[in-house]
């Protein structure tokens, strides 16, 4: 069945615990996340053969909680893309939409979702790899809090910015799983004590009484027309649920693509460069002098990577680090400034998710700069490490439609509630 829309790239399964939160439950892991003993390869030709000798942090939870994790989720390579087409094992389709993309990076994760070829699922979100997917493919995505999930095992592709998420056919199911990851981890020096005792689960109530959404503007006027009214629908629901809902502004949010580029290229051009083919990745061979052979090596990576690398190369070296580099830091913390002063007034704040309904397959692959847009709305909450969810909210012609909700740092029971209303 998940032949059809190629939603593994490994299809093996991992027996945790008999008992457990999770037991009976089955999840889809991103293929960039380590499994000890099963082949993870992040979606790349470079770790085509690449075996974790360790579990990440996350999957050893999963293990403990009883889930059995049944294969592992195509991606974008690294993580690198919004649609999972940068895969070098081929795209995976939307099971939602037929046709169209599943959004990415965690492509893989949403569809297996989507499509019942697993319970739950979890996938890494750099700048809306859970929220985007989960958009497109009609599902749940969580992007916790900075700190709030271990990173331990995950491949990293630009460390400041990633997280963990679940996803999942229901908020209340993607909080569970958000239970049973969060925490902290001795093992990740970014964790917090947040989460220790969480349970995300039960702020599931779709109680909305006495709660203020604060609509940027900035989040809603470049959306698709479809995507506006889905969105409005669910903004007059929730209304009418007693919430009180008002416009705000965050006026920095104009720089936040451009500022999350720089910053997530230069990270990966510093985390990448590991993949030599001596440390790790395919060998370049013993051919000629050591940079020839370094250079042979890192050919296993595909042109979004490659990219990325050499504009963060560039974006980091003398004499361009502070015409690019620093401005992008600055970019960042006001955009965390004007999150922080709209958390004043108001509990949480809602957008569309993706300002767009699924792409169709290829139609984004020769406009990079498209694509980066698409992120408008995801990328401005990884820049201020702030906890997101996407929630689906019908469907347009495209396919189905996410709005999703930002809350106040380690503010998940927060979403998690105003996010469970939208299901009412
Ligand atoms: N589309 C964004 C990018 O390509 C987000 C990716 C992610 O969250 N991993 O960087």
């Amino acid at each position: 069945m998940s032949a059809d829309y190629n939603i593994f790239v490994t299809e093996e399964t991992i027996e945790g615990e008999s008992d457990g939160p999770l037991a009976d439950r089955t999840v889809a892991v991103k293929d960039n996340i380590s499994t000890e003993g099963v082949r993870t390869t992040c979606g790349s030709e470079m770790l085509d053969d690449y075996v974790p000798p360790y579990d990440a942090t996350v999957v050893e939870e999963l293990k403990q909680a009883g889930a059995t994790i049944v294969g592992k989720a195509n991606m974008d390579e690294f993580g690198m893309g919004s649609t999972t087409e940068t895969s070098a094992f081929g795209p995976t389709e939307n099971p939602a939409a037929p046709g169209r993309v599943p959004g990415g990076s965690s492509g893989g994760s949403a569809a297996a979702v989507a499509a019942g070829e697993a319970d739950l699922a979890l996938g890494s979100d750099t700048g809306g790899s859970v929220r985007n997917p989960a958009a497109f493919c009609g599902v749940v995505g969580i992007k916790p809090t900075y700190g709030l999930v271990s990173r331990y095992g995950l491949v990293a592709y630009a460390n400041s910015l990633e997280q963990i998420g679940p996803l999942a056919p229901t908020v209340a199911e993607a909080a569970e799983l958000l239970d049973v990851i969060s925490g902290p981890d001795e093992n990740d020096a970014t964790t917090r004590q947040e989460g220790a005792e969480s349970d995300y689960a039960s702020a599931a109530t779709g109680d909305l009484d006495g709660t203020t959404i604060g609509v940027p503007t900035e989040l809603v006027e470049g959306a698709d027309e479809g995507v506006r009214e889905r969105f409005e629908d669910a903004l007059d629901d929730l209304r009418a649920q007693g919430a009180t809902v008002e416009d705000v502004s965050l006026p920095s949010i104009e720089h936040a693509v451009e500022a999350y580029y720089v910053i997530a290229m230069s990270e990966a051009s510093s985390n990448l460069a590991r993949f030599d083919g001596v440390r790790f990745g395919t060998s370049g061979g013993f051919e000629g002098n050591w940079n020839e052979a370094f250079s042979r090596s890192r050919e296993a990576f595909g042109e979004e990577v490659k990219r990325r690398i050499l504009l963060g190369t560039y974006a980091l070296s003398a004499g361009y680090h502070d015409k690019y580099y620093k401005q992008a830091q600055d970019a960042r913390a006001w955009v965390k400034q004007d999150f922080d002063e709209a958390f004043e007034s108001v509990d949480v704040l809602a957008s569309p998710t993706m300002p767009v309904p699924p792409f169709e397959q290829g139609e984004s692959l020769d406009d990079p700069l498209q694509m980066y847009l698409a992120d408008a709305n995801t990328v401005p909450v990884n820049l201020a490490d702030l906890p997101a969810i996407s929630v689906p909210a019908g469907e347009v012609d495209g396919g189905p439609v996410g709005i999703q909700f930002v809350g106040p740092a380690f503010g998940e029971d927060e979403i998690i509630r105003v996010g469970s209303a939208v299901e009412n």
